[in-house]
């Protein structure tokens, strides 16, 4: 193919808007026929979930005015936590159709998402999704998207992806309107490698790459430039959206590279692959995504450590936002502390772990990054979790971090959702209206407050209707201690917290409760305390078993049962001293 016939391009819209339907038409027009509904979610999670976590790409051929063309477009995913995928999407395409379900309007993340279209330097194309719907506010909608997006009438189509009503009309648009990509098919090799895939454990991995320049042949043999080395290639070919081998692809397309890697090291995402022996300049990237949410991820008891090493290095490097360290404590033995975008993103990094390598693991509770000024020439001290915080007495001030929350909602729910905001120690920076009596409401809000339940909460308060979208927000200034907890006068490693001043004994009597319930009861009876430094701020207890040791006594010796009860009572304190406490796992677990 000649580049001036290729077209690469996205979908984008907030969740549920329909892009991998629309997606699934666009390849039925595109000659692929396919019973399957979905095509383009196929990771089991996403199933799951119906949502899309991964981008997935696909190669149409379509002919326009006698010519025909290849299009490759890319589904990418809609939720806030995945904004890094969205861009990864963008950073291969030169244009984007924008999705806006009319039953729903502009929602927060179509606004974020046509942002980072916006300064990819992409055409965005505007469509009306479910237009078949009774309750489509086709023209209030189509004013939405003209007024935030500086679309014109004529830039929007209106569709049905269900129906396929109007689907076939966006191609030619994306034809007419996309820029085709640059690159000369007759160039020295230079390809983008911009996903990967663990195909078995035959060490084979299909790599999702954009051709930029040059000639890829099927018997050719590439070279990954960060590691230097050179693997034979062993099939390559274009996503129909299931991997079809061909034996060539030029500049300016997509497809995919199989090839026999061992170590999982050598394959970097964004790396640039080039012909063996040849000098090429590594393409740009988008910059790595930093982590917010981290978490201590352990074997659980009937997990081998080895294997989990394993799968857990092989999803670190399809996932490459999310960042690893060793970690580990003396309960739960050796393991890692993971950094993942938000907590949706958490949560289906656990379920991918379990699902898709079989490894099910211990995830402890989420923290965020905090910092310290120290007192010494201001140097500034990031640290996630109580082990590494500084001792108070070196620190000017404390700081965490604070997100950036647009929230768009109805009318109608807009003061509870506003109150909860406030609840969360939120600041309004905005508050504009839009169509349809709904408004765009823009907050600070601490990051930690929005960790837990806030955007299920949001979603509570408003019956469904407000979505949100975040982005991060810089710092501010906050008091925080270092709170242990003590089990039998034991400090438990791994358990110690960072608090905020004013919160200390509220989360301190949780703490101890919720822990008081998960310890089995022993012998001897089990005192657990949360503690500053030396100083108790709560404290429960878990009884211990009783043995009857007067039972065999009759008659009325008084005395002698006291005397037994008193030196059970003396023995069980030396158990206690000398015994320490057995911690459950599931103390740690949060999943
Ligand atoms: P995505 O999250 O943007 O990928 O959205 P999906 O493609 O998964 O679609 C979300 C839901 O909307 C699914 O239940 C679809 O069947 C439905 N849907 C998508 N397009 C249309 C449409 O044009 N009309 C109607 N009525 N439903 C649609
Ligand atoms: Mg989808």
């Amino acid at each position: 193919f000649n580049p001036e016939h290729i077209r690469n391009f996205s979908i984008i819209a907030h969740v549920d808007h329909g892009k991998s339907t629309l997606a699934d038409r666009l390849i039925e027009i595109g000659g692929v026929k396919s019973s399957l509904p979905q095509q383009l979610d196929n990771l089991q999670v996403e199933r799951e979930r119906g949502i899309t976590v991964k981008a997935q790409c696909a190669s149409l051929r379509y002919t326009y005015m006698g010519q025909e063309y290849l299009l490759n477009l890319i589904d990418t995913p809609g939720h806030a936590d995945f904004t890094h995928e969205v861009g990864r999407s963008l950073f291969l395409s030169d244009g984007a159709i924008l999705l806006v379900d009319a039953t729903q309007g502009v929602q927060a993340q179509t606004v974020s998402n046509f942002y980072t279209a916006f300064e990819n330097d992409l055409f965005v194309l505007g469509a009306l999704n479910k237009i078949d719907m009774p309750n489509a506010k086709v023209g209030s909608c189509k004013m939405e998207m003209s007024k935030m997006f500086d679309l014109f009438d004529s830039q929007i189509t209106e569709i049905s992806a269900k129906t396929g009503e109007n689907v076939e009309k966006l191609l030619p648009q994306v034809i007419e309107l996309v820029p085709p990509p640059r690159g000369n098919p007759s160039a020295d090799l230079v390809a983008i490698l911009h996903d990967c895939q663990y195909l078995s454990s035959s060490g084979n991995v299909l790599l999702t790459v954009l051709i930029k320049e040059g000639t890829l042949n099927s018997r050719d043999s590439v070279c990954l430039l960060s590691s230097g080395k050179t693997f034979p290639v062993r099939e390559i070919g274009v996503f129909q959206p299931e991997p079809l081998p061909t034996s060539n692809l030029s500049a300016g397309q997509l497809g995919y590279l199989i090839l026999k890697v061992k170590d999982v090291e050598d394959v970097i995402i964004g790396d640039t692959i080039c012909m063996p022996g040849s000098i090429v300049e590594p393409l740009k990237t988008i910059p790595k995504p930093k982590p917010s949410i981290f978490s201590g991820v352990f074997p659980d008891e009937n997990t081998d450590f080895r294997s989990m090493k394993e799968s857990l290095e092989k999803l670190v490097r399809s996932d490459t936002s999310v960042s690893i360290e060793a970690d580990s404590n003396q309960t739960l033995g050796q393991g890692w502390n993971l950094g993942f975008l938000g907590t949706l993103h958490r949560e289906v990094f656990a379920q991918r772990l379990a699902q898709e390598f079989g490894t099910s693991i211990i995830m402890t509770k989420p923290s965020i990054t905090y910092r310290a000024v120290l007192d010494n020439n201001n140097e500034i001290v990031e640290f996630n979790c109580a082990k590494n915080m500084p001792k108070c007495y070196h620190v000017m001030k404390w700081e965490e971090p604070v997100v950036e929350t647009t929230i768009i909602v109805p009318g109608d729910h807009l003061a509870s959702v506003i109150s909860h905001c406030m609840s969360c120690r939120g600041v309004q920076k905005e508050n504009s209206t839009l169509g349809e009596g709904r408004f765009l409401l823009k907050f600070n809000i601490p990051l930690i407050e929005t960790v837990d339940d806030f955007y299920s909460t949001i979603k509570k308060l408003s019956s469904g209707f407000a979505t949100c979208d975040f982005e991060e927000a810089g710092y501010w200034e906050t008091d925080l201690t270092q709170v242990d907890v003590l089990v039998n006068g034991d400090r438990v490693d791994g358990l110690s917290m960072i608090v905020r001043s004013d919160e200390i004994r509220e989360v301190s009597m949780k703490t101890v409760k919720n822990i008081a319930k998960l310890l089995p009861r022993e012998q001897y009876k089990i005192i657990i305390q949360c503690v500053i430094g030396v100083k108790v701020q709560a404290r429960a207890e878990v009884k211990p078993y009783r043995k009857d040791v007067t039972k065999d006594l009759y008659g009325g010796d008084k005395t002698r049962a006291m005397k037994l009860l008193a030196r059970q009572r003396e023995g069980k304190k030396k158990l206690r001293e000398r015994a320490t406490v057995k911690i459950p796992r599931a103390v740690f677990r949060t999943l």
